[in-house]
């Protein structure tokens, strides 16, 4: 029976981590198309030849590797992204790609090596330094053209295609140059979920709609002092009534998930009535419609209450994907494997944003859920027991063993 080598596995993920100093106190930084990510895509790209897998990169520096490779050979590729949020875990789609490469490790070690498999890395899943998320999957299904995803810029007004070029992980092969017949991600749940209800296992039944909007509220800069209160054109009256709308929408039994994570003052002081509040909110919802009605009611809340205030505003959205259901043959398969591994598990839907919901457009597509520790993810206090990631790697590499058999 193939077995998974724990030492080369946790020493790999250890090497790639380690290039982030003091790990305790910063989490890790492997922000998209930085130094960083370079350095970790270079020594994962010199592991993969190593194992004699064909690389190749695409226009948005995605990063696939094939034991063979043929345009219309359909192959099962496993993967996930590198990437990480600012002071982000170990983790969070490390432990896909490397998994991927430890099952291909597996197999390869066998008399018949496999053909029809492959890793793939995408960029920028996390979207901290461009936005969308999930750039690099979502552009190799070619829902949105490449020019136009190269001129999307970071808040140094970096392009895309000029920090590609810096990290020179500007490939050249197209968009959905191949298609794949199944993709396969492991990954950490992100969520409290398994370690609440102390399963191995989530079997990922699909991914909740995402829509991210970026919104500005303009009024006049003056003193704070010596301006009445009847003439102040303050826009932090209007951000004041979104932000308790949110908390009126999303109390503890609402499925309904809304956030403010980004707030930006202008001109920042403390005696001057803001002119501009730049802000962005992250709404979220399994439910397609629903996310479209809380969407519609907050935006006719910022029309009212500006009007209110005479405060002017623009909102522009960043991210709009709808809700995602995986494959049921795969699931069946991931099934089948945990029933025979005698892991514990549950249905889950995924609360994060993956690249897997972006390939499940273009071919068969599921997920693998293993625990995160008290629910913690994107912070360095991420953390997933050995055993627990033991377990996720035997399930990953025993469902690509059935899936090649059917493919
Ligand atoms: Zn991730």
């Amino acid at each position: 029976m193939n077995k998974i080598n724990s030492k080369r596995f946790f020493n790999r993920l250890n090497i790639i981590n380690n290039l982030n100093k003091d790990l305790s106190k910063n989490g890790v930084n492997r922000i998209t198309l930085t130094k960083k990510d370079k350095q970790a895509r270079d020594i994962i790209v010199s592991w993969m030849k190593k194992l004699g897998l064909i690389v190749k990169i695409d226009n948005i520096g995605n990063i696939f590797g094939f034991n063979y490779f043929e345009k219309d050979a359909q192959p099962i590729i496993l993967g996930s992204h590198i990437d990480t949020v600012r002071n982000g875990g170990k983790y969070d789609g490390l432990l896909g790609v490397l998994g991927a490469l430890e099952v291909i490790e597996i197999l390869n070690n066998k008399n018949k090596i496999p053909k029809n498999i492959g890793i793939a890395i995408f960029t920028n899943e996390e979207g901290v330094r461009f936005s969308p998320d999930m750039m690099g999957s979502w552009s190799f299904t070619k829902v949105e053209k490449i020019n136009k995803i190269h001129k999307i810029k970071d808040d140094q007004n970096i392009t895309v295609k000029q920090a590609l070029k810096e990290i020179n992980y500007l490939g050249k092969e197209k968009q959905l140059f191949f298609k794949p017949k199944y993709f396969l991600e492991l990954h950490v749940e992100q969520g409290p979920l398994l370690d609440i209800y102390k399963k191995d296992i989530g079997i990922v039944k699909g991914v909740q709609a995402i829509n991210w909007l970026y919104i500005s509220l303009l009024g006049q800069s003056n003193h704070a002092g010596t301006t009445p209160n009847s003439k102040k054109v303050d826009p932090n009256k209007v951000f004041s009534k979104i932000l308790n709308f949110i908390n009126k929408k999303t109390y503890s039994n609402s499925k309904q998930l809304a956030t403010v994570g980004k707030v930006e003052y202008f001109p920042n002081q403390t005696n001057v009535i803001p002119n501009k509040i730049n802000f962005t909110i992250d709404i979220r919802n399994k439910d397609d419609l629903k996310l479209k009605n809380f969407r519609k009611e907050l935006i006719k809340q910022i029309n009212f209450y500006s009007k209110c205030y005479s405060i002017d505003f623009k909102i522009k959205e960043l991210v709009n994907f709808k809700s995602v259901k995986f494959n049921q043959k795969i699931n069946n398969i991931i099934k089948k494997n945990v029933l025979k591994n005698k892991f514990s598990h549950m249905n889950i839907y995924s609360g994060a944003g993956h690249d897997a919901q972006m390939l499940s457009k273009i071919c068969s597509t599921s997920m693998i859920f293993i625990p995160s520790l008290r629910g913690i993810s994107h912070d360095k206090k991420e953390d997933t027991k050995k055993q627990q990631i033991l377990n996720g790697l035997r399930l990953l590499l025993n469902v690509t063993e059935d899936l090649l058999k059917i493919n």
